[in-house]
This record gives structure tokens, sequence and C-alpha cells, in this order.
């Protein structure tokens, strides 16, 4: 029986524990056993990687580049809000979304959210916890996402202003004052 991409991947990090490996030497060293066995290269070894970073069997030492500690179990990302803490968060909330007010008095869904996302290394207590109706839950979602891209804009901007590049320059000028007229991720400066 041949190995999954994933034991091998494991493999790789277990023969080199503690250390901090590129992603790249990985990945090609995975294909090497994979193509002794298959005649098609694998597909996405590198998600791979990323799926057991996210899972806390690998920990991310910076962008690319992971690090097997044996015997670690794993940063508590994906864990959601007990039920429990849910109703304490509710509770302490008064039911209600801490935006806008709307909550279970007058009709509106709420929900428990995480203050700093789980992505991020938020925890699912109490402290971490707010609660949103489901607009406000919504909004603080699709904020995410448009940091995402403003922060890509803003990268992009610079980068057309040290080469010179007018029509980028002017596109991503025209994009960064569209998220300026809406008031959208103000606390990601530019320069202007
Ligand atoms: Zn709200």
């Amino acid at each position: 029986m041949s190995k999954s991409i994933s034991e091998l991947i494991k493999e790789y990090f277990n023969k080199y524990p503690n250390k901090e490996l590129k992603h790249g030497p990985v990945v090609d060293w995975v294909t090497k056993q994979w193509l002794k066995n298959h005649k098609e290269p694998p597909r996405d070894p590198w998600r791979a990687i990323r799926k057991l970073y996210q899972e806390g069997w690998l920990i991310q030492v910076r962008k690319g580049v992971y690090k097997r500690i044996p015997g670690y179990k794993g940063h508590n990302v994906l864990t959601p809000f007990s039920s429990e803490i849910k109703e304490q968060i509710f509770k302490r909330d008064n039911y209600r979304c801490v935006m806008c007010g709307n909550g279970l008095h007058n009709g509106y869904e709420i929900h428990a959210d995480h203050i700093i996302p789980q992505s991020k290394g938020g925890q699912s207590t109490l402290e971490n916890g707010q609660t949103l109706c489901s607009e406000h839950n919504l909004l603080k979602k699709t904020m995410q996402q448009t940091e995402t891209g403003k922060k890509m804009f803003v990268r992009l901007y610079s980068l057309a202003k040290k080469e010179g590049n007018k029509k980028l320059l002017d596109f991503c000028k025209e994009i960064l004052e569209i998220y300026e007229k809406h008031n959208i991720n103000c606390h990601i400066k530019w320069d202007k």
C-alpha cells in the first residue's frame, strides 16, 4: 500500500523534528516519493501541508515555513464556542448585538462572534466572545475579506509608484479612494 500525501508530509517532518522547513523542498520530496508509486504527480501537496497546520499538527513559523514539534497537541484553533460559553456571552451582553443593540427583545437573531478570529489564534472563551446580530456578524466577516483586498491594493499602489507605472497607479488610487468614500477598513493606511 502506498502512502497518502499527508502521510508522506508527516514522514518528512518527523525526520527533522523542531526544524524550520520551507514548504518548497517538502513538496519536492513528497512529489518524488509519490511518483515511485503513481504515474501522475500528487495534487496540491502544499495544500496538504496547510491542512496539517490548520489541524494543529504543524506550526507555521512564517509564510511558507513550518515546523513539527514532537508531541505537540495542536493549537486550539477550530474549537467552536461551547453552548455553555455561548450562553454566558449572550447573557453578559444582555442578548443584544454589541454594535447596534438589536437582539432577542426586538426579534433579532443573535450570534456569538470571536473578537479575535480563530484563524488568528483567538480562543473560544468568554473574554474573546461578543454578541452580534446577523447583519453585523456578516458585516464583520465581509470586512475581513475587504481588508485583505485593501492591503493588496496598498501594496500594488506603492509598487506602481516606485516603478512609475501610471496606469496601475491610477487604477489602485481610484479603488483606494472608494474604500475611503465608504469608510471601509480605515485602519489600513496608504501613502498618497
Ligand atoms: Zn447589530
